[in-house]
This record gives C-alpha cells, sequence and structure tokens, in this order.
C-alpha cells in the first residue's frame, strides 16, 4: 500500500544519498525538494534579480516551471523544459539558495506543488528540510539524518573538491542561514527518527531504515 518516508537533515548528513538508495531498494520514487529550491534559484540568478529581492524573488518562482523527476536511479530536475541537473549545484546557487528559500511565498508555491508529487506517488521517499514537520507531517516514516559539522564538512569538500575550510565556512553560513527564520526547516519533527551518520556508515542506515519501513 501507500506510504510517504520523510528523510531531512543538513547538508552533508548523508541525506540524499540515503534517500536515493532506500527509494530505489524499496522500488518507490524519490524526492529531492532541495533540487526545487535551487532551481528556483538558479532561475533567479540567470534573469539577473537580486536573491535578496523578495517580491522579484516570488514573481520568478510563481513563472518558472518546475518538473522533477522521480526515479531514484535517474533523479533530474528541469527548469523551463531544460534539464539542470549540474549547474543547480553550483557554487553562485548554492550561495544564493538560502536567501531565496527564506522567502515564504517561495516556500508555499513548492510546499504545495511537493504535496501534488506525493499525492500522485504510491510509495515516495522525500528528502529536504522541512518535510516530516511541514510538507508531509502524516508521514509514515520520519528521519531525521545528522552528522558531526566536521564530518559534514569533509564530505562535502570531497564531494565538490573543494579546499575543507572554504567549504566548512560555507556550509556553516548556509546553516545559520537556514535556521534563523521564522519557519525553521531545520526544526526537527519531535516523532523522527534520529540517526547520526557520523559513525554509523551509510550502508548500515540505509538496511535500518529499509528495516523500519518494512516493519
Ligand atoms: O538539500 P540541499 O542542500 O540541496 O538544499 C539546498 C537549500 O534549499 C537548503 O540550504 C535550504 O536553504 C533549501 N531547502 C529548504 N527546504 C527544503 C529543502 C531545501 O529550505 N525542503
Amino acid at each position: 500500500d501507500a506510504w510517504v518516508v520523510a528523510v531531512d537533515g543538513p547538508s552533508g548528513s548523508g541525506k540524499s544519498t540515503v534517500s536515493r538508495r532506500l527509494a530505489a531498494e524499496l522500488h518507490a520514487g524519490y524526492l529531492d525538494t532541495g533540487a526545487m529550491y535551487r532551481a528556483v534559484t538558479l532561475a533567479v540568478l540567470t534573469a539577473g534579480a537580486d536573491p535578496t529581492d523578495a517580491e522579484a524573488v516570488v514573481k520568478i518562482a510563481s513563472e518558472v516551471t518546475l518538473d522533477s523527476g522521480t526515479d531514484p536511479e535517474n533523479p533530474h530536475i528541469r527548469l523551463n523544459g531544460e534539464v539542470v541537473d549540474g549547474e543547480i549545484r553550483g557554487p553562485d546557487v548554492t550561495g544564493a539558495v538560502s536567501a531565496v528559500s527564506a522567502v515564504p511565498a517561495v516556500r508555499a508555491l513548492l510546499v504545495a506543488r511537493q504535496r501534488e508529487i506525493i499525492a500522485e506517488a504510491d510509495r515516495i521517499v522525500v528528502e529536504g528540510r522541512d518535510i516530516g514537520s511541514v510538507v508531509a507531517p502524516d508521514a509514515d516514516l520520519k528521519v531525521y539524518l545528522t552528522a558531526s559539522a566536521a564530518t559534514r564538512a569533509q564530505r562535502r569538500s570531497a564531494e565538490h573538491d573543494t579546499d575543507l575550510q572554504t567549504t566548512a565556512a560555507a556550509m556553516a553560513r548556509r546553516d545559520a542561514l537556514d535556521s534563523s527564520r521564522a519557519a525553521d526547516p531545520l526544526a526537527q519533527a519531535p516523532d523522527a527518527v534520529v540517526l547520526d551518520t557520523t559513525e554509523l556508515g551509510i550502508d548500515e542506515v540505509v538496511s535500518r531504515l529499509v528495516e523500519l519501513v518494512r516493519s
């Protein structure tokens, strides 16, 4: 039968890898909500708009067409018909995404879209910051992944081949921005299963979650 698994946590917590693998193993769909905020941010930057200009950002967010693929083996996101998987991971988008995602009307638009995608799916693993708390408070399983700041920075710098100190500083800045807003998207749902991936390997985390979903 139908189910929703919510996977929340900060960057470098292993969220993306865990969510995709969990979805693949359970033959379920996968939705990367961070990619949606990143795609809107790319549209803002491409338009030459100021990411801190809420009015301009909302206008752009309401005009773009986003298409989020839900195949965990081949996740993709299209912005106005074009695949932008690579562009949305660049430093410009990463540096501006917190400002864009802090705009309440942008969140309202994307949360509504995410709920539609979830409603259409039979079984889906949804990855983000506010899935268990806001997007899908009735999720069948809520997971909150964490890891030490040092480990998260190490993973990010290895992934993007960037300097460790620079990466750690940028990550700390984004974490602070993401958690300083009214509706804190890093807020943990009280009923989430918390797993620290600093010591637990990704394989171990995935197999524990597979068991939880099946039980
Ligand atoms: O997970 P990822 O690093 O791709 O998310 C990029 C950014 O999008 C986060 O730093 C956060 O600002 C925003 N985001 C959000 N709510 C979500 C997912 C991502 O605000 N559900």
